[in-house]
């Protein structure tokens, strides 16, 4: 397992000294792993201190809710164990005044012995504390047989719920009270998709199979309820919410906040998803869904997957959750899914498309020789899918011919609609399509290349080929204009630009039209081929370097590809 560390007994403490630079309003307490608001001293006087902690590898917990309006210290462990009693003395003594001081525990014996401990002495000093313990999940039944429920995601809603409280200067006991009413409130559960790793140990504390996830899963690896198969989001979140809501028990037209939390190796992209859907289970159970907060809340070093809270909310709790805060990993803006302001409308509306006089079928020796060459063309690029994405895939990401067969099909079923006999209208149409459909780097080139290209071909004639062989040119430019590249950047301009010349060479000169077709095709080939010595300046290969040398570019291929289909049978 690898780990951005220098040593493994050193991470807390490092750790800690790096969140005291960045985070704003953090001060590092000498000698412990403890960041309070280094306005501390003055919010003390007036205010009920709030602490909190637990062991490290629950990042951005607990350091990052720390500030006014939340947390006034956090203690942080080492990874996945308790802070020590003197820690947590420590932070309390710090952050204390005459007003007193509630600490905030997630239930775990370790956290509540070495808490209690503290809260004793500080007692003994004459501190006024008290103690509030978070148990929100419901992955297990609390029985006598176990240590009760775990503290989870539900800890943090707690402290934002009683950091209001705190500053809205009430006292110890009734912030102590909003505290534990909130810890009622809140159920959370998880599902975990893979281990995590504490880096003294260097291994995982515990394998999930390639395909299997474990439900109710503890922040520390503790095991859940139950090893499953994968399976889609969607029903992963409704096992989540029907466990939680079975125990929170909300009632119908109830209002609840959501959290959607990540355990620290889950891509954002899946936690929104998880929240789309987590959202819909609630309201089809009838429930209001007032705040959505979504992201990386209390983590689990890098295990993948989520956990899911629901808190039950009156006015007077939401208000707390909406009171502003300081704290530099509370969200400064909760989704408020019913109040959705619309997109707003675009400040141009679209084009009409344009006007063509002949649109779908054929009526002139041009029209039926364009359609013949696009079908020749599409098909040809259809076939090439399997080539293009193997040498794209060896020098780029290996989409291009995924792309262009896509492009190709979107333009052969667009055939039928196509004004045809007007060459230039065909090809902004086909602009647009490309555009739409092709993505990746080729989409917007060859867009380019076609919208530029029908600029000309609208000034005709369209049956001379001096029009086709100006309209070639300026696509080509167009290309090189947008994409930035020149001939010898290993591009498809290394086939485009010596087709381009030869063609136009060619009709110049007064050679048949067929004759200077096939001149550029062969100029293309040659193009390819050269591009095999090229070291790539432009686009994804670039990266590359001279490890590109010896494969030809994909995007000259393509060229070369499609310029041979545009030839009539027989004729290539
Ligand atoms: P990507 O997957 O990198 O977005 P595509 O797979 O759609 O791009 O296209 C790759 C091809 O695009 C390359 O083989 C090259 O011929 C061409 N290309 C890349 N960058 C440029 C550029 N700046 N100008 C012209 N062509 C380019
Ligand atoms: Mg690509």
């Amino acid at each position: 397992m690898k780990k951005l560390i220098n040593a493994p007994e050193a991470v807390v403490a490092e750790m800690v000294e790096g969140l005291s630079l960045a985070l704003p309003g953090l001060g590092l307490l000498p000698g412990h792993a403890v960041l309070v608001r280094s306005d501390a001293a003055v919010a003390r006087e007036g205010r009920v201190a709030l602490v909190s902690g637990g062991g490290s590898g629950h990042e951005p917990a607990h350091a990052g809710y720390v500030g006014r309006g939340m947390l006034s210290a956090a203690v942080a462990g080492e990874v996945f164990t308790s802070p020590s009693p003197d820690a947590v003395l420590a932070a309390i003594r710090a952050v204390a005044g005459p007003p007193g001081c509630l600490l905030i525990v997630k239930n775990y014996t370790g956290d509540r012995l070495n808490f209690g401990l503290a809260a004793e002495m500080a007692r003994a000093e004459g501190l006024p504390v008290e103690m509030a313990i978070v148990a929100d999940d419901v992955a297990l039944a609390a029985t006598t047989e176990n240590a009760g429920r775990r503290g989870l995601a539900g800890a943090i809603l707690v402290h934002k719920v009683a950091g209001a409280a705190a500053e809205a200067g009430l006292g110890l006991a009734e912030v102590a009270a909003e505290a534990r009413a909130a810890a009622e409130s809140v159920r959370t559960m998880g599902v975990a998709l893979s281990a995590c790793t504490v880096p003294a140990a260097g291994r995982a504390g515990f394998r999930l199979g390639e395909e299997e996830i474990e439900l109710g899963l503890g922040i520390h690896g503790e095991p859940g309820v139950s090893r499953v198969g994968i399976e889609p989001a969607d029903r992963l979140v409704e096992r989540l919410l029907a466990a939680i809501l079975d125990d929170l028990d909300p009632g119908a037209g109830g209002r609840v906040a959501l959290l959607v939390n990540g355990l620290g190796g889950t891509p954002a992209m899946e936690l929104a998803i998880v929240a789309r859907h987590a959202v819909r289970v609630l309201e089809g159970r009838d429930l209001a869904v007032e705040r959505v907060y979504l992201g990386n809340f209390l983590t689990a070093l890098e295990m993948a997957g989520v956990s899911l809270t629901a808190m039950r909310l009156d006015d007077h709790r939401l208000g707390r959750l909406d009171a502003p805060t300081a704290a530099p990993s509370w969200p400064r803006d909760a989704g408020r899914p019913h109040e959705k302001t619309p997109a707003p409308p675009p400040s141009r509306p679209e084009g009409p498309p344009r006007e063509s006089p002949s649109a779908g079928g054929t009526n002139t020796s041009t029209g039926r020789q364009v359609e013949a060459a696009l079908r020749r063309v599409t098909a040809a690029l259809i076939e090439a899918e399997g080539t293009l994405t193997e040498m794209d895939g060896a020098v780029g990401d290996g989409d291009l011919g995924i792309s262009l067969a896509r492009g190709a099909r979107a333009v052969a079923e667009s055939l039928p609609t196509l004004p045809l006999d007007d060459p230039a209208a065909t090809f902004h149409a086909l602009g647009m399509t490309l555009r739409r459909v092709l993505g990746g780097t080729s989409g917007p080139l060859y867009a380019a290349f076609l919208l530029r290209a029908s600029t000309r071909l609208a000034r005709g004639p369209a049956d001379d080929p001096k029009t086709w062989a100006d309209a070639f040119r300026d696509g080509t430019a167009a290309v090189a204009e947008l994409g930035g590249a020149a001939p010898g950047d290993r591009t498809m301009l290394d086939a485009l630009a010596p087709a381009v010349s030869v063609f136009a060479m060619g009709i110049e000169s007064g050679q048949p039209t067929v004759e200077s077709l096939r001149g550029a095709a062969e100029a293309a080939d040659a193009g390819v081929l050269a591009t095999a010595g090229m070291i790539p300046k432009r686009g994804r290969s670039s990266y590359l370097g001279e490890r590109a040398l010896g494969h030809p570019d994909p995007g000259a291929r393509a060229v070369a590809i499609w310029l041979r289909a545009v030839l009539p049978p027989g004729a290539e």
